[in-house]
């Protein structure tokens, strides 16, 4: 039996994140990892008993939703809520962080971002993650590599 990687497990695990997007503009999934094991995930979407997107439309402000909170930040912000400590954490992201979220995830302690896909990938990002020490690598998911039927009984 092969075993699924481990980026190739954690960025899936982001990607089934993102399938609960409530904000139809991008569905977003983002998983923080220390030590191989995950500490926290989180999706594009409203505040807790908020109006969702999908259902009231979305609350465009400068061609810009501000209804939901980004997938990194919910995934961050679940470890603040249940103080589970970010330092040296890892995070797999399904698209290129945006600029606020680099912030935080730079501030939160995190080394490595891995991302499977481009997104407006901002200079400014850019150059605050390498200033900050912080590893980014891109991990395209890999088509199919959930394949429940390549299990050996
Ligand atoms: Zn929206
Ligand atoms: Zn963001």
């Amino acid at each position: 039996m092969k075993r699924i990687s481990w980026d190739q497990y954690f960025m899936a695990q982001s990607h089934l994140l993102a399938l609960r997007s409530t904000c139809t503009r991008l569905m977003v999934g983002a998983t923080v990892v220390r030590d191989k094991r995950i500490i926290a995930g989180g999706y594009n979407g409203s505040i807790a008993g908020g109006d969702h997107c999908i259902d009231k439309g979305c609350y465009v402000i400068d061609n810009h939703c501000v209804r939901t909170i980004h997938a990194e930040m919910n995934a961050l912000l679940q470890c603040a809520k249940f103080g589970v400590p970010t330092e040296g954490a890892e995070v797999y992201v399904t698209h290129f962080p945006c600029l606020q979220c680099c912030k935080a995830l730079i501030q939160a302690g995190i080394k490595t971002v891995y991302y499977a896909k481009d997104y407006k990938n901002h200079p400014y990002a850019i150059e605050l993650f390498h200033q900050a020490g912080v590893k980014l690598e891109k991990v395209e998911l890999i088509d199919k590599v959930i394949d429940f039927n390549n299990v050996v009984q």
